[in-house]
């Protein structure tokens, strides 16, 4: 027997963005139901590190008491050509001074269980298989549950006014709806893995830049070591995926090869590793297209949020999810379905411009030669670096101009590249 179930918004997902749209959706007074395949707490392969701005969205979803004994980090030590510097996290009135290390298991079950508190029903343990679509108009889905989690096992028909897809980087279900990455953006391919480590307190989150493949050649991308406050250090290392073009690069190869790079004073090596280290895919820079139809929103690494400039995924989820939440609350209330417009339109504001940035940033990254003396200019120049901080974490101050400060700033930033890179 199939389980029917009819709902106002069904979404697809539950980790930051689909948490995020459920929370806010519910808060909204819509009825709303969650789709996960996994149960709560599970693994999510991840840095672990939340910007300021991403904590500033947990803490506008109430979880500001929840995260106080959770490690906090107040800014970065970077490493770029031998050179290291040490920035704090700016700290305005719009965000928090601080940033957060968190393990993605306790991270996706504290914000599941804030929607679950705001009124969503989660269903754990229910796979969504493909989407139901009558007269060329999405219907919700269907989905098996296994009966292990929350929800009902054996068969489901699920029906909803609104869809939200938020089923991450592969996303099945939005590519079944038509949904394609752009293959000229370029993808961030990263690996972590967690090593028992004395200075797992440390206030700072060390980033290096200077990463080099076995042959002593410059790969574009960075090594990090994140405090977790639990006796762990999260260690990682990423790359831009146009880099792999015509070179194999195992990605565990170069994870050890990192280690064996980590600043001595961490005492970091492979025989303290917790587990196997894990990779994973980050679709970046608003990447995928269409991200909205009819009554659906696409959100998350589902539609390529990830920052490109820091690799930073968790923030954008939840913005999207929030946003996405935002409009389809006010479509149901005006009954005017165009409303769902919005999205785009507030994601090209707030996101698109930024990302444009970052993908000729990402781009001047596969430069070697250009890198080599930007790096060495940002790192040997506390303003050029902390105004490069600032933009890499998207913590532009809305108040003082909002993205179009980005740009001058950028403007200043590429002013100062010599006119020989070109
Ligand atoms: C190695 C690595 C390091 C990273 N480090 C950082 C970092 O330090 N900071 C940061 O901000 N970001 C980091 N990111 C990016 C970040 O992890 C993602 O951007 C973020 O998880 C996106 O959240 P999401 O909710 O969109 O997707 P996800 O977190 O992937 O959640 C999607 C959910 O959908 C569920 N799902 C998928 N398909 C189905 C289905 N058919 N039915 C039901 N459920 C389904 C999945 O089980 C999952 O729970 C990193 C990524 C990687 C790979």
């Amino acid at each position: 027997m199939t389980t029917q179930k009819v709902t106002d918004v069904l979404v697809v997902g539950g980790g930051p963005a689909g948490s995020s749209a459920a929370y806010w959706a519910a808060k909204a007074g819509l009825n709303v139901l969650l789709l996960e395949r996994e149960i709560m707490p599970r693994e999510r392969v991840c840095g672990d590190a939340l910007t300021p701005k991403a904590a500033g969205q947990l803490y506008d979803m109430g979880l500001e008491d929840a995260t106080k004994k959770m490690h906090r980090h107040f800014g970065l030590r970077m490493t770029a050509r031998g050179h290291s510097i040490d920035l704090d996290w700016p700290g305005d009135h719009a965000h928090p001074d601080h940033g957060l290390v968190i393990r993605r298991s306790r991270l996706d079950a504290l914000l599941n269980s804030n929607a679950v508190k705001a009124g969503a029903e989660i269903w754990t343990g229910v796979e969504v298989e493909d989407p139901i679509i009558e007269y060329g108009h999405l219907r919700g889905c269907r989905a098996v549950g296994n009966g292990t989690g929350t929800g009902p096992e054996g068969a489901l028909e699920v029906r909803a006014k609104f869809v939200i897809i938020a089923d991450g980087p592969i996303s099945h279900f939005g590519r079944a709806l038509g949904t394609a990455r752009s293959r000229t953006y370029a993808q961030g391919l990263a690996i972590r893995g967690y090593f028992q480590c004395e200075r797992h307190m440390e206030n700072q989150l060390e980033l290096v830049f200077d990463l080099r493949n076995k042959s002593g050649g410059e790969l574009p991308g960075y090594g990090w070591v994140f405090p977790v406050g639990d006796g762990t250090v999260n260690v990682g290392v990423g790359l831009l995926s146009h880099h792999f073009g015509n070179e194999a690069i195992s990605l565990e190869g170069l994870f050890q090869h990192w280690v064996s790079q980590i600043p001595p004073n961490w005492e970091i090596n492979l025989e303290n590793i917790e587990d196997k280290p894990l990779s994973g895919r980050l679709p970046m820079g608003g990447s995928v297209h269409p991200r909205s139809g009819p009554n659906w929103l696409v959100v998350g690494d589902a539609a390529g949020s990830v920052n490109p400039f820091n690799g930073d995924g968790v923030e954008p989820a939840l913005n999207n999810g929030r946003l996405a939440a935002s409009v389809i609350s006010s479509a149901i209330a005006t009954g005017d379905g165009l409303e769902l417009r919005k999205y785009e339109a507030e994601l090209e504001l707030s996101y698109d411009r930024y990302y444009k940035l970052g993908r000729i940033a990402t781009k001047a990254l596969g430069r070697p030669g250009l890198m080599r003396k930007l790096t060495l200019l940002g790192i040997q120049s506390r303003v050029v670096t902390e105004l490069a901080l600032r933009i890499s974490s998207n913590l532009i101050n809305n108040d003082a101009g909002g993205t179009e400060s980005v740009y001058q700033v950028a403007t200043q930033l590429a002013r100062l590249v010599p006119d020989r890179d070109k």
